[in-house]
């Protein structure tokens, strides 16, 4: 929970090297091999004991800046060899923002990136729909009517005040 709280920029993760020659396949072969990808800390137990030769499982901490790969050269005596890695417990990274916890396609700042593109558009383009709505208001409601009745009740009070005799006839 803290982690989705926090920025967290490297999380710890399992990382299974596959097609490890033996020549790394001790502490600090493997400590070599685990570098590739991040910080090793430790070796599960069967790779400590070298009971499990199928691959080797390392604890390493990773950064989010890493784009963790899923395969890297190694060299060894006689010819390179390509190890194979998988992850375990590896958390959703953030592209955008660089960090683990959300997903890029669930990120805040995406979105809100995606809204404020949509309101440019939007503004760019009014939706023509807006304007047959207020032309249909005024017909239904028949503004003019009013104002000029107004209109003319006030030019009849200043034609009055002006010429006393005909405010008297009306
Ligand atoms: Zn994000």
């Amino acid at each position: 929970m803290k982690l989705s709280k926090e920025k967290a920029t490297t999380v710890l993760v399992w990382a299974k090297f596959f097609n490890v020659s033996f020549e790394y396949w001790d502490s600090d072969g493997l400590s070599q091999i685990a570098s590739a990808v991040g910080t090793p800390l430790f070796m599960d137990q069967l790779t400590e004991q070298g009971s499990r030769v199928s691959f080797a499982r390392v604890c390493v901490e990773v950064e989010a800046t890493s784009n963790l790969p899923s395969m890297f050269r190694v060299n060894c005596e006689d010819a390179e060899a390509v190890v194979k890695v998988e992850y375990q417990g590896l958390p959703p990274k953030c592209d955008h923002c660089v960090v683990f916890g959300h997903d890029t396609t669930k990120c805040v700042k995406t979105q809100v990136a995606a809204l404020l593109n949509l309101q440019k558009q939007t503004e760019d383009n009014p939706d023509p729909g807006w304007e047959t709505v207020k032309a249909k208001g005024k017909r239904k409601v028949d503004v003019p009517e009013t104002p000029t009745t107004t209109d003319n009740h006030a030019t009849s009070k200043e034609v009055g005040l002006q010429e006393p005799d005909a405010g008297q006839s009306q």
